[in-house]
């Protein structure tokens, strides 16, 4: 999917959330980067994300929604060993295997939305704890 238009406003409001260069002194906005302090910003469907990491900020975002989906698969492959090893009552194991049903539907939601609007699944190793 192609990416959305980046939605910025007049660029004489804007500067660089690092070193407050605008675009008469080195902010180049449309190329989300700054010349000044050599800052790289990015957008997520279109929205500009501009913090003074840079863009630190989505790897830190990529990273969570990574944790997030290692965590969905976790919790899945537990609730399939409850319903492997133990011993339930039909209605048990009709509440975990709907939480299982439930959880994936969530997770995949989210992982659609975020990986549309841009972001990644992967845990950095920087924030890999
Ligand atoms: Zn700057």
């Amino acid at each position: 999917m192609p990416s959305p238009a980046l939605r910025l406003p007049p660029h004489h409001l804007l500067a660089c959330p690092k070193c407050g260069a605008n675009s008469d002194t080195g902010l180049a906005a449309a190329e989300q980067r700054c010349t000044v302090c050599g800052s790289e910003f990015f957008d997520l469907a279109g929205m500009p994300c501009w913090f003074a990491v840079g863009k630190l900020q989505k790897t830190y975002w990529d990273s969570l929604l990574g944790l997030v989906m290692n965590a969905a698969a976790v919790n899945t492959t537990l609730g399939a060993e409850q319903l492997d090893t133990l011993d339930l009552l039909p209605s048990v194991r009709a509440c975990i295997e709907r939480d299982i049903a439930a959880n994936q539907t969530i997770t995949q939601a989210l992982l659609d939305l975020l990986t549309q609007a841009g972001l990644i699944a992967a845990v950095h190793p920087g924030f890999a704890q």
